[in-house]
This record gives C-alpha cells, structure tokens and sequence, in this order.
C-alpha cells in the first residue's frame, strides 16, 4: 500500500509526503521549516520518519525550505544536476547538507519508495516530476509542466492516482492584473498547466485504473477549485466532487491506493 498526502500546494509553497512499506518520503519542501514541522505534525508525521526530500526543481515556493529542513533533521536531498546547479548559484547553504543526484531517466529506490523520474518542458535549469511506487500501485505527481507532451503521456498513464496541475483559467488570466511579460511567461511552453491543458492531459491517458485525481498547484488570483473540477471531471466522465483539489494552506489528507 502507498499513501500520500500534501502540506500545502500553490505558488506559496508545496509539499507532498508520500509513504510505503514503512518509508516517507517529501516531495518539494517550500514552506518553512516551522511551518513544514506544523503541518507535518497535522498529518501526525515526526520529521525524523522522513528518508528523504525529493525536489522537482528549484523554484522558491518548491524547494526554498528544503535544506533548511534537511539541515535540521538529517535528510538527504535528491535533485538534479542542474537542480543543485541553480541553487549553488543562488548561494543557497547546500554545505553540510547530504544529496543525492537524480537522473531524469533512471528510476531508483528510497528504501521502501519506488521513485521514477522524467522530465518535463519548464523553465528551470533540469526540472523533473516523479511517479511514485509501493513496487505495484502508482502515485504520480505532475506540477510545473508548460504543455502537455507524449512523454508525459507515457509517464502518467496506468497510474492509480495522480496530482495533476491546474495552475491558471485562461480566461482569468488575461483578464487579471499581472504584467504581460508575465502572463505570456505562465502560458508559455516553459510556464504552467492551465485547466484546458490538464484535461485534455487527463483526457488523453490510460485511466483504466485511476482512484484518486487531485487538482495541485492552484493559482490563487487566476483559478477557482469550481473551475478545476468542472475541466477534470469532464476528462473523467465523472462527478464534480469526486476530484480532490490540494489547498494552498491545508493541502489534503491522507489518501491511500
Ligand atoms: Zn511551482
Ligand atoms: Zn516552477
């Protein structure tokens, strides 16, 4: 069995934990290290059962928390090269800090985690997303994608549940009052998922076996959970409320598969 949860998803921070045969591991970690310890604490998790953090990519709201977190409580960090790259350039305090690299093509084990990594269209130095694995059920996690692509296809198809992104409305946002630069940049081919994009995503996969479908990475000034779950469960066929969202400030609880 493989269960998960998230602490937090949106542009002020993400964070999912996932767990297996006895092994947690975080997936992002940009909150805090107070609030993560908070909120860790609400899933009834204590940081020292966590193996490891896995970084997607190096973008604040995902991984400015983690060394921090990995600082305190001893956990190793698994990131790409161009990942740990970037925040060596920012001068992030990586020193004393364990890492392990991630190849965006070669899957590997955290104990009792299955972790399989591909790579995604983003502009970030080498982001990657992850699906994870109890060795027969699948988790996969898809946020920080600018277009929806055949190699994401490939990767999210067959799963048991997906978090999936549903950054932006389209309509909300050029409607709203971001600058244009950076409007054309969160639709660009680098930027993020808006609805339309995630279902015909959604649409497109072998859902044969899918349980669980979440909504992540909502925007809050250019999206509504109504307008998440409106496109999702059109993909699906299925009612409104059967898609989850994961809520800027308290996430979601524990689902299992
Ligand atoms: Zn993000
Ligand atoms: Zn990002």
């Amino acid at each position: 069995m493989l269960r998960f949860a998230s602490l937090g998803s949106g542009s002020s921070g993400n964070c999912l934990m996932a767990e297996a045969s006895g092994t947690v591991v975080m997936l992002d970690c940009g909150l805090t290290l107070t609030e993560t310890e908070r909120r860790l604490a609400r899933l009834g998790l204590e940081p020292s059962r966590i193996s490891a953090i896995l970084l997607t990519h190096e973008h604040g709201e995902h991984a400015d928390g983690a060394l921090g977190f990995a600082a305190a409580h001893g956990v190793t960090v698994y990131l790409t090269h161009g990942t740990l790259a970037a925040m060596k350039a920012d001068g992030r305090a990586i020193d004393g800090v364990r890492t392990a690299l991630v190849n965006g093509r070669q899957a590997f084990f955290v104990d009792g985690v299955q972790v399989l990594p591909y790579t995604v269209p983003h502009d970030a130095r080498e982001p990657v997303q992850y699906v994870l694995s109890d060795g027969a059920a699948k988790l996969g996690v898809l946020t920080d994608v600018g277009i929806p692509t055949p190699h994401l296809e490939r990767n999210l198809s067959g799963l048991e549940a997906l978090v999936l992104e549903c950054n932006y409305d389209r309509d909300m946002l050029w409607a709203g009052g971001y600058p244009r630069w950076l409007k054309e940049r969160i639709a660009g081919p680098f930027g993020h998922l808006d609805n339309r994009d995630s279902e015909r995503l959604l649409g497109a996969l072998d859902r044969s076996r899918l349980k669980h479908v979440i909504g992540a990475h909502l925007s809050q000034q250019n999206n509504r959970p109504d307008l998440v779950r409106q496109a999702l469960a059109r993909a699906l066929g299925c009612a409104e409320d059967w898609i989850g969202i994961a809520g800027q400030d308290d996430g979601f609880a524990w689902r299992s598969i």
